[in-house]
């Protein structure tokens, strides 16, 4: 058996089996070895039949007798009763609605059950249990002995420690716990190379691959089962940082419009600018400035929580950009493209550029799905007017114009830049990779052969924009450095002066009231609210948990009834079309709404200044971090903003959770909150980062991660192709199709 070899070459599978392991990913046995279980049971105290005590767990050894399936009458179910008996008795056992255990299991086989105690005390019962043929067990028991031979001292003979899978309909934990023992088994485990190189392995003490598959689909005790998650967690980042290690190396060796002099454009941007630029504004501006003076691309991340004004940081850098010349031309600039994730947006980046490059003799232009404009136009200097998609692409082409703002409507096929040297993401974490990747592959068609040439014949053939990509998530640092590996990172961790605090408040159920009382007298004088709920619909019955959540469209029925009749109530949630939720909002932004009760759509970039209150449901159901983000919608005015949390669940480590939201105003201290006290499985935006919650573990620890980063900085340097490491390219490889779900 190897590990390429398909499952299906060795296991006889029946068609929902297939269907199955299908649904999990898995084709190979290497994808089986690869399939860990989520959690392990502990097996009950060893115990005897006479001693039971109901409700605790137990293991029992011996020997099953009279096994009888019959059908209940009632109830029409199958169940599968005996008895079982060890030297010190004998106690009824039961299996409901699995009819095959009659078969499974035959008089008198060496057995070993475990379970719950039910029934009465003098009156127990075992119902379900999980069953091991001993003789069976004690089989593989071997094959495993060989690895323990070291620490084997106080072990017990038998493993309390059972692996529970995550299943789909057609394969249960128990498929994979003896498919898994059959693949061990034959050996199938000692034929996949380690990934990992063994230097690396040796400093982070961590164990082989052969080692860690045993360890954590059979582990004896806890402490195999840690150390293997440990291992395969920071396999899962080393391949990550692996994969956006090659990406930068390759990153690294395209060429880029080289722009002399942009510190003193910068300058000159800042000094007119009616406020001055806070020093981590000035310090992000000085890094990017750097990068864009070398001839190799940039690629970094400006991070900087909601407000922190990255704009006038990718202004200052913009402006630098556009006034500079293509290289051997005495006419036309370099261009820009500035992309962000919704119209709205893209029209007030596009309003706020007009204002920024007003004294530049510069065209800019907005593109997005369903409009163009260009500014200025020749027929009202101070307005921007519309003009055809047909327009726009010739001048973006023919580089008359300098600057364009927009949403995915940029990275068509359509567009193409003359000299595009610039490539702005907002809100990066809204796009997927690919679409980030397409803005800067945007062809500049024209200039390809010249400036090549000019350059460096022979190295690269086409000019590659400068990228800068920005972002208000705030995540741990850890996954910032893993996600974000082929990037540099800038930082602004610092507001603008003058904002004022925002006044968090948990408000319990008494309360209730009174809070809405407090958002009366707000939207009195003239302001705005957010109603946050944690759902769209209405609860599904079958859900308890569900059905707490507050739904927004039931919310919104409700608070126009019952609280604010007086007021305007509008709805927004994501399974809306776009068209209707801009409509939705261009309604709030122009007052026509009072109260916006809406779903965690609102959380990205949208900036309503007269909306100075949020009332979150649901709360302790969001990660703080995105509670942050939450709340930053209403932080935009001279108003003094309020933020009401209610949550409906008061649990100890909920209330600690929300109570570090009403102290600290830090996104990324609050993501570490996150990171700390729910788990890395909660952690905002996961899923979107395609890591496993596995994966997510190594971020609790630092030197892992920055382990993994240099060791995988190294590994591409010395083997920019990893030849020389052809597991760990399988393994990246492998790791890479799972991101992307192929
Ligand atoms: P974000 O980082 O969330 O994108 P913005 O760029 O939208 O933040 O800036 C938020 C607000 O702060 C804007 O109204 C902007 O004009 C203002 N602002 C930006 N930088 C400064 C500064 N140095 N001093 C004062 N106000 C600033
Ligand atoms: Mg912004």
């Amino acid at each position: 058996m190897q590990p390429s070899d398909t499952v299906e070459k060795h296991f006889r599978l029946i068609p929902p089996q297939k269907a199955a392991l299908k649904r999990l990913g898995i084709t190979t046995i290497r994808d089986l070895l690869y399939h860990f279980p989520t959690r392990y049971e502990q097996a009950g105290v060893e115990t005897n039949s006479r001693e039971l005590i109901p409700g605790t767990k137990v293991t029992l050894f011996g020997t099953l007798t009279g096994l009888k399936a019959k059908k209940l009458w009632k109830s029409r179910r199958n169940i599968t009763e005996g008895w079982f008996e060890d030297a010190s008795g004998r106690v009824k056992v039961m299996w409901f609605n699995q009819p095959y255990m009659a078969s499974y299991v035959s008089e008198g086989t060496a057995l070993r059950v475990s379970g719950t105690v039910g029934g009465k005390e003098g009156k127990p019962y075992l119902a379900n249990p999980e069953v091991e043929k001993i003789s069976a067990f004690e089989t593989t028991k071997g094959l495993f002995a060989e690895k323990r031979s070291d620490d084997s001292t106080l072990e017990p003979e038998t493993p309390n420690l059972f692996p529970v899978y995550s299943e789909s309909r057609g394969v249960t934990s128990k498929w994979f716990y003896h498919a898994l023992r059959k693949v061990f088994g034959a050996g199938a485990h000692k034929h996949i190379d380690d990934p990992i190189p063994s230097d690396v392995r040796a400093r982070l003490n961590l164990p082989d691959i052969e080692t860690a598959l045993i360890w954590i689909h059979a582990p004896e005790k806890d402490a195999h089962a840690g150390a293997a998650k440990k291992r395969f967690s920071f396999e899962e980042m080393f391949a990550l940082q692996i994969s956006r290690a090659l990406e930068r190396s390759e990153n690294d060796i395209e060429r880029a419009f080289s722009i002399v002099g942009a510190a003193d454009f910068a300058e000159a941007f800042l000094k007119v600018q009616e406020y001055k630029a806070t020093d981590a504004q000035r310090r992000a501006i000085a890094e990017i400035i750097a990068d864009l003076g070398k001839l190799h691309p940039m690629a970094r991340l400006l991070e900087g929580d909601v407000g922190s004004g990255k704009t006038l940081v990718a202004a200052a850098s913009a402006y630098a950009v556009v006034n500079s010349r293509p290289p051997n031309r005495t006419s036309g600039t370099l261009q820009v493209a500035y992309m962000a994730p919704t119209e709205i947006l893209a029209g007030q980046h596009f309003e706020s550029f007009i204002q920024y490059f007003k004294h530049l003799p510069i065209n800019i232009a907005l593109m997005t799905g369903s409009s163009c404009k260009k500014f200025p136009s020749k027929l009202s200097p101070n307005k921007p007017t519309d003009i055809s998609r047909a327009q726009l692409l010739k001048w973006v082409a023919s580089g008359e114009i300098a600057m364009v703002v927009g949403t995915h409507a940029l990275i068509q096929k359509s567009v193409k830049f003359q000299h595009l040297a610039f490539a702005i993401v907002d809100e990066q974490h809204r796009f997927g990779t690919n679409q980030r990747k397409a803005l800067i592959r945007r062809t500049n068609a024209e200039q390809t052969r010249t400036v090549a040439e000019a350059h460096d014949p022979g190295i690269s053939s086409a000019l590659v924009p400068h990228f800068l990509s920005m972002t208000a998530t705030p995540i741990p640092r850890t996954l910032a450095l893993t996600i974000y590996g082929d990037l540099d990172i800038s930082v602004l961790d610092e507001l603008p002066p003058g904002r004022i605090k925002i006044s968090t408040q948990i408000v319990s159920p008494k309360e209730r009231a009174l809070c809405y009382e407090r958002v009366r007298e707000r939207l009195l004088e003239g302001q705005q609210a957010y109603v946050i709920c944690p759902r769209i619909d209405e609860p599904d019955p079958a859900k308890i948990n569900a059905m707490m959540a507050k739904s927004a469209k039931a919310e919104a029925a409700r608070l126009k009834k019952e609280i604010f009749s007086e007021f305007e109530i509008g709805l927004l949630h994501g399974a809306m079309k776009s068209a209707e939720k801009d409509a939705v909002m261009q309604k709030f932004g122009a007052g026509k709404i009072h109260i916006l009760v809406a779903t965690s759509v609102v959380e990205v970039g949208v900036n309503v200044p007269n909306a100075t209150v949020i009332l979150i449901e649901g709360a302790e159901r969001f990660g703080l971090a995105q509670l942050h983000q939450l709340r930053g919608r209403v932080q935009r005015s001279s108003h003094p903003p309020y933020c009401y949390l209610l949550p409906e669940a008061r649990g100890e480590i909920s209330m600690r959770r929300l109570k570090a939201l009403e102290k600290s105003d830090d996104g990324f201290r609050l993501a570490e909150v996150d990171l700390e006290t729910r788990g890395p499985g909660d952690l905002y935006g996961r899923v979107q980062w395609g890591i496993s919650d596995l994966g997510m573990e190594a971020l609790k620890n630092p030197r892992l991660i920055q382990a993994a980063r240099e060791s995988a900085q190294k590994i591409v340097a010395q083997d920019p192709t990893l030849s020389n490491h052809p597991s760990l390219a399988e393994r990246v490889t492998n790791a890479s199709k799972e991101l992307h779900g192929e």
